[in-house]
């Protein structure tokens, strides 16, 4: 027998919690747990200006035939420059490259596979907390994981002096992944001044920075939660970016994202795609192309991008006004913590500060899923759960 000696493995800590959530017979149970974007009605809504893409890529597409390995060219054009800016010297210099990756993740393991195939760096640092799923992704690639301290349980905040300590341990060419805006799981973001020192300090330290961009617009704005990559670009020449456009596009299941890689010069960028497209040709041999056709159409036809970029800030605006309304209720109530610390925080997740044991009985007594760190999705709070959600923190905490 070949499989027997197969242990179970745990069950994923969020998408596990989706599951527990669904088998709960309870008619009020509420979901802060999987990193979803929810209206106020609860739903995960299309686009609209996805829709209209769909309609027009519905009417116009003649073939089914493979894309190129890394995608088509207009596409990773587009995803440059939503990244590194229209008129950034990155285009102009043509020292970057694109590869199209299914979702996020599957551009971070692209990024991960290159860098060990290729023998650029054998370790990454990441940052504690992140997202759970980071360490799985760059240690199963082959790659040594390492944490860097990030925030700081007892001020609530971006624990910033641990953070370029523990860097300062790292040996130079290791690689730094940072999230590019939007913490998670955290919600906390270095500020302009930081993101300066970090570029400076992370080109001193000779690191390569690899962004995690999961989050694009989901912060201050879609240009300008692109401000920390284009800072380190100022100091560090050579930069890897993985673009997910399940979130801001809402292609959560059309598993759509993409890999960018900056090199010094043009001529090495043409050296390491080749590499890259080795990765990805191992890995999946081509991309699929619809969640790509969506993000191609919606974003080079000047009225969706419109509709687009303003269905993204609808969807910002929300959760930060879900943010701010569960602040002031719990602090209305009476909370015996001032919960105002969520209102620096920044994307769809909040670290609440409640303990393991305090998400345990919101999940048993009252049908309220987090993920066991006291990560709430805002997204999922509504102006119909928002109450009953307060007043159950509320009780937990005396
Ligand atoms: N990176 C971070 C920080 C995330 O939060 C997520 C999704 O939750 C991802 C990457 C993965 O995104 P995708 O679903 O596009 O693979």
């Amino acid at each position: 027998m070949f499989f027997e000696k197969i242990v179970a493995a745990p069950a994923d800590p969020i998408l596990g919690l989706t599951e527990e959530f669904k088998n709960d017979p309870r008619t009020d149970k509420i979901n802060l747990g999987v990193g979803i974007y929810k209206t106020n009605e609860g739903v995960t809504p299309i686009l609209k200006c996805v829709k209209k893409a769909e309609e027009i890529i519905l009417k116009e597409e003649t073939t089914k035939s493979y894309l190129p390995i890394v995608g088509t060219p207009e596409y990773g054009k587009l995803v440059r420059e939503l990244v590194f800016g229209a008129d950034s010297e990155v285009i102009a210099s043509d020292r970057a490259r694109t590869t199209q990756a299914p979702g996020g993740t599957g551009a971070l393991r692209v990024g991960a596979d290159f860098l060990k195939q290729q023998n650029v760096t054998g370790k990454i640092w990441i940052s504690d907390p992140t997202w759970a799923n980071h360490f799985q992704v760059f240690g199963k690639a082959g790659l040594e994981t390492a944490k860097y301290r990030y925030y700081d349980k007892n001020t609530r905040a971006l624990d910033f002096e641990g953070m370029k300590a523990d860097l300062k341990n790292a040996k130079a060419g290791d690689a730094v992944l940072l999230h590019a805006c939007c913490h998670n799981p955290s919600g906390m973001d270095p500020n302009a001044a930081q993101w300066e020192e970090l570029a400076k300090l992370v080109a001193e330290l000779k690191l390569l920075p690899f962004f995690d961009f999961a989050y694009q617009g989901f912060g201050n704005g879609i240009e300008e939660d692109a401000f920390g990559i284009r800072t380190f670009l100022k100091y560090n020449k050579e930069v890897l970016v993985a673009s997910s456009f399940s979130k801001n596009f809402g292609l959560y299941n059309e598993r759509i994202g993409a890999l960018t890689v900056v090199s010094a010069d043009k001529e090495t960028a043409d050296r390491v795609f080749s590499q890259v497209k080795i990765a990805v040709r191992a890995n999946i041999s081509n991309p699929p192309a619809h969640g790509a056709k969506i993000v191609t159409t919606v974003l080079s036809n000047p009225e969706l991008r419109a509709e687009w970029v303003a269905e993204v800030a609808e969807m910002r605006d929300r959760i930060k006004n879900m943010r701010e309304l569960f602040v002031s209720k719990l602090n209305s109530l009476g909370c015996a913590v001032d919960f105002s610390f969520i209102n620096t925080q920044y994307g769809m997740f909040s670290f609440s500060g409640l303990s393991p044991e305090q998400v345990a009985t919101l999940k048993k007594d009252y049908g309220i899923y987090m993920v066991g760190n006291g990560r709430i999705s805002v997204a999922g709070i509504t102006t119909s759960n928002i109450d009953a959600l307060c007043k159950a923190i509320y009780e937990v905490l005396q």
